[in-house]
């Protein structure tokens, strides 16, 4: 029987990026895929820096980079028309090394990490495959086919999520909507080249300006309101009559989504894992639900691959949960809030990153929240948050020094103790701007793990061997 090292259940974003990850780490994937093709119609148009560097990793920005435009950011605006809220997303790279977000077509995003994956041997798709289910073992999945591990990225209603035998939690926004996705039959100057949220209580809306000349409209509808009716073409040109003349733009799919906010209890059991939308729930407010899923993916991928390296390790693999859930959360509940406040509800406070501008309106930042509780030791201020994206003085990107292994990065001063580790070093001048970087972690040294956060810090010469003598000990039992 063949056995493979990791079975995929699902073969959307979340699924295509860990499929790629665990490819580009040698090992073999088998990904069993319900439909026939993807989903060939839009649903997210956007997405972060921190996503698109994992994009980079799995080597498809190349491409795909042409398929992107760079987002300028989010307006609030109600009812009167005058903006209440702004949350700009300044044309400047980040410590990620790339634009703070993007605006994009989910199947190009998926057309490129399939074409990706076709590229590797050790990756079989089995498309119109579904899967029914699965049985855990002490030590291996059996299905038809073997693999060590299992991991469900088959979406909303996961039945990998059911297999592992936990419930999905509400956490409280529940709202019917309908998205009209619209391309234009000419460029039309005066639409807005930003996202809109009309935060206006008779009517919540968005406005979202997509890649080329594609336009989305979303628009809240009552539980009571006729369906069919509101789909219908007359009405949804009435709802755009302000902005559009039937004349000037096709629409390209127009449906009815309930966004829900909600997060798995579980996310594995045994060599059982889910992750993305199977794990949990966002409205697309913020356009981070499937960054969440990519998220996961970037987490995940090298834990598995470092049980399949070394041998299953029940304390890793529970990191991976442990430390996504309350970031992810903290992006449900982030998101639900903005929610309300497009409800009109406009004492929300979306978040603590908000700013007086001096002409009396608001700004907002975008959030990135730390890791939870995971690897690593919670007192260490440095460990769970993401490494900046630095070039090595050969013009090579240090992120390439990690993307498969952990890797350490010393002062001058600790040189000499370098020998003595069992993962790969750098010195802190082989990389441009390393040496303040340690200095503004207060550190003498720091371990980087694949996904880009830091593990752990040492902060004196003095604690060095014992940090070295743990971390040598730490995955390589
Ligand atoms: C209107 C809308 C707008 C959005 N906008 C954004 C945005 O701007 N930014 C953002 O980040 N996110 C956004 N999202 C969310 C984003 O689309 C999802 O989070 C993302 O698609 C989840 O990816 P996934 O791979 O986890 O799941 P899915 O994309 O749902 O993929 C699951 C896959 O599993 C397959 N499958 C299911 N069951 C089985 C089975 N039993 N056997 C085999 N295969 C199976 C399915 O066919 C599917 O291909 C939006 C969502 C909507 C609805």
């Amino acid at each position: 029987m063949k056995e493979y090292d990791v079975i995929i259940v699902g073969l959307g974003p979340t699924g295509g990026t860990l499929a790629n990850l665990f490819a580009l780490n040698g090992f073999s994937v088998l990904i069993l895929e319900r439909e026939k093709s993807f989903y060939p119609l839009p649903r997210a148009v956007h997405f972060d820096d921190e996503v698109m560097r994992v994009f980079e990793t799995i080597g498809i920005t190349n491409d795909f980079l042409k398929y992107t435009i760079i987002n300028k950011g989010t307006k609030f605006v109600n009812s009167k028309g005058k903006i209440i809220l702004d949350w700009p997303r300044p044309r400047k790279i980040t410590i990620n090394g790339w634009y703070p977000s993007y605006r994009f077509n989910q199947p190009d995003l998926e057309r490129q990490l399939r074409k990706k994956l076709k590229k590797y041997k050790k990756v079989k798709i089995l498309q119109n495959s579904e899967v029914v289910k699965i049985k855990n073992t002490k030590d291996k999945i059996l299905y038809e086919i073997k693999s060590k591990y299992v991991v469900g990225c088959d979406g909303a209603n996961s039945i990998i999520r059911k297999e592992i035998k936990t419930k999905m939690d509400n956490l409280g926004f529940t709202q019917k909507w309908v998205v009209v996705d619209l391309i234009l039959r000419k460029n039309k100057k005066n639409l807005p080249d930003r996202t809109i949220q009309y935060s206006n209580p008779k009517q919540p809306a968005t406005y979202c300006r997509n890649v080329g000349k594609r336009r989305r409209w979303e628009f809240a509808i009552k539980n009571n309101q006729n369906e069919n009716k509101i789909l219908s073409e007359t009405y949804i040109w009435n709802f755009l009559k302000p902005w559009l003349k039937k004349s000037e733009a096709y629409i390209e799919r127009k449906a009815i989504y309930t966004f829900k906010s909600a997060i798995s209890r579980k996310w594995s059991r045994g060599r059982t894992f889910v992750a993305g939308d199977a794990a949990h729930l966002m409205p697309p407010f913020m356009g981070q639900g499937m960054c969440a899923g990519v998220r996961d993916a970037s987490n995940l991928a090298w834990k598995i691959a470092k049980c399949l390296q070394n041998k299953h390790d029940k304390k890793i693999l529970d990191s991976y949960q442990s430390e996504r859930f309350s970031n992810v959360k903290e992006y449900i509940e982030t998101t639900m809030r903005m929610g309300e406040f497009v409800n009109a509800i406009e004492s929300t406070q979306i978040t603590d990153n908000i700013s007086l501008n001096q002409d009396g309106t608001k700004s907002m930042q975008s959030i990135k929240p730390k890791l939870g509780p995971g690897l690593g030791q919670n007192k260490d201020n440095n460990r769970g948050i993401i490494f900046p994206q630095l070039k090595m003085k050969n013009g090579k990107s240090l992120d390439d020094k990690f993307s498969k292994n952990l890797l350490i990065i010393i002062t001058s001063e600790l040189k000499n103790k370098s020998k003595f580790s069992k993962f790969p070093i750098i010195i802190e001048n082989e990389v441009v701007g390393l040496s303040k970087l340690l200095k503004n972690y207060k550190s003498k040294a720091i371990i980087l793990r694949p996904d880009r956060f830091i593990l752990q810090s040492c902060n004196s010469i003095q604690n060095f061997d014992k940090f070295l003598k743990k971390l040598n000990n730490f995955l390589t039992k």
